[in-house]
């Protein structure tokens, strides 16, 4: 059985705290690895390594620390066959799928080979008399990274590149359910050229979590995971004196007004709703049409295409979808399935139950969809993160905005129409964070940021775009005034522009 441990100072290692955990292939259910999870000695060797390392780095020039990138993102691309079919192995989405998770970390590693002009700082000649003023942005230091198991390529890189781009060492605690991707990223930033010591991953749950919040020497902490945790790390960091940035869980709403294309706004939703099993922070799970005559069109359309799902192993390379990541995530899905029954919601299409011959044993769920949901009903307050769409019907415009305002979670939210008003009355007082105008799942590409607002955010600060530089660098100003300028005699009044 392969162990996998962890990758520190540019090596790997074997784990030593004695605690693994199962990785197994979700589409059959077998354990396929063992992954160590770390102990504090463990946490704190990765950082002696990336403390010892980063001054050099930080002193590399701006040019040449984007240099690393350039070649990191060929490899990438190299690699991408190989890398997507690692990351569907233990997390079951389809290799396409994989692929998309792998290049949307790789246009961030794209957009921080513009380090040289994004680190830039600002310079301000006359002051004062005879003063100049500057600011510059320094690295933070060692920087911590703790990753979600939906998307193992692209939340590390969101993270790993903007932090080593600006100058930081870098500790990646990623999901231990999929472990492997993260783990070849950092060995391919090696081959790349990065110094070792600068990007080390080390694997674990709470305690390596705990130990990170912990540590003296780790000065940012970014986390995406449920909400729960990423309230429970924001909280921490922040007391133990951190930077931090935690990014949580989501409720995404797809409104479709009685002008929409309905054939766009269907396969829309489908490709949103089931795509990755609906394991996506910015999957669509709650469709709201607008009046029942658009309700009626909607669930008449979507029926036969959710019947119709290819669900299959990532071998096969036609399915739509493929099984969820966990027994435990399965169990989930279909309890929430069975508890909105309980509830009263129409079960149009029912996904419990769906077996794939051969594959009777892999955590497969069929593509679900609720109608009649209602705004009390746990099904819609809970994050199913499962192939379950919920269609709750809303009279007017009014009332569909309604739904997702008063949302626990803002993360990503879309409205599907053709009049420009609404569309931009909607954009305009909505309280999240990602709006979709006629696209599904609007996550911003690498040079704009991402996050959520309300119960999906803990933070200032979002993932990629100018965001990610602010965060994982510090500001320092410099006021200078050099001898010629400097008038004799002391000055005992709080010097002013007056
Ligand atoms: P999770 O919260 O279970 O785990 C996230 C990370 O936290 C993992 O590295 C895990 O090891 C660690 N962790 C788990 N329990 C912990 C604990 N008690 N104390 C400290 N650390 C702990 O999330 P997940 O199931 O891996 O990922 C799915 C969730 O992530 C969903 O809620 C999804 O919406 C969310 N997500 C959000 C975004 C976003 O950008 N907002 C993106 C992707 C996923």
């Amino acid at each position: 059985m392969r162990e996998i441990g962890h990758f520190i100072g540019g090596k790997h290692v074997a784990g030593t705290s004695g605690r693994i955990s199962k990785v197994c292939n979700p589409a059959t259910g077998e354990m396929q690895a063992t992954v160590a999870l770390a102990s504090v000695e463990e946490i704190r060797a990765a950082v002696e390594n990336a403390k010892a390392a980063q001054p050099k780095w930080a002193a590399t020039n701006p040019q040449r620390r984007a240099r690393v990138f350039f070649k990191f993102v060929e490899l990438l691309n190299k690699n991408m066959d190989e890398l997507a079919t690692l990351l569907s192995k233990e997390h079951g989405k389809t290799v396409e799928d994989s692929k998309g998770d792998i290049v949307r970390g790789l246009e961030v590693c794209e957009f921080v080979c513009g380090i040289p002009h994004l680190q830039k700082g600002e310079f301000t000649e006359g002051a004062g008399p005879a003063i100049d003023m500057y600011s510059i942005r320094q690295p933070v230091g060692v920087g911590a990274g703790i990753t979600p198991f939906n998307f193992p390529a692209m939340i590390p890189m969101w993270m790993f590149a903007p932090a080593i781009a600006c100058g930081n060492a870098f500790i990646l605690k990623p999901s231990e359910r999929d472990p492997s991707v993260p783990l070849r990223l950092a060995e391919l930033m090696i081959e790349a050229g990065l110094p070792a010591g600068i990007l080390n991953v080390v694997n674990g749950d709470k305690a390596a979590v705990d130990a990170i919040l912990t540590d003296p020497d780790i000065a940012a902490v970014s986390f995406v995971g449920s909400t729960p945790i990423a309230r429970y790390v924001y909280g921490t960091a922040a007391m133990n004196g951190k930077r931090a940035q935690c990014f949580g869980g989501a409720k995404n709403h797809m409104i479709i007004m009685p002008d929409a294309d309905m054939d766009q706004a269907v396969n829309a939703l489908m490709g949103a709703g089931y795509g990755s099993a609906g394991e996506r922070c910015m999957a669509v799970s709650v469709a709201v049409p607008v009046g029942e005559d658009t309700a009626n069109r909607l669930v008449e359309k979507l029926v036969p295409k959710i019947e119709s799902l290819r669900i299959g192993p990532y071998t096969d390379d036609k399915a739509d979808m493929g099984p969820l990541v966990t027994k435990d995530a399965y169990n989930r899905v279909n309890g929430l399935i069975d508890r909105g029954v309980e509830e009263g919601a129409k079960l149009v299409v029912d996904g419990r139950g769906f077996k794939l011959q051969g594959y009777e044993d892999g955590y497969f769920v069929g593509g679900t969809l609720f109608d009649h949901v209602k705004p009390e009903m746990d099904i819609y307050k809970t994050e199913i993160f499962g192939p379950v769409l919920s269609v709750v019907r809303a009279k007017n415009y009014e009332e569909a905005l309604d739904l997702p305002m008063k949302h626990e979670y803002g993360n990503g939210v879309a409205i599907y129409t053709r009049d420009g008003d609404a569309a931009r009355d909607f954009a305009s007082r909505i309280n999240i964070g990602m709006i979709g105008v006629n696209v599904p799942i609007p996550v911003p590409l690498a040079y704009h940021s991402f996050g959520g607002w309300k119960a999906s955010s803990f933070g200032d600060l979002n993932q990629h775009g100018t965001d990610s530089i602010k965060f994982w660098t510090r500001t320092k100003t410099i006021t200078a005034r050099w001898p010629s300028g400097i008038k004799d005699g002391a000055e005992f009044v709080m010097p002013t522009m007056k």
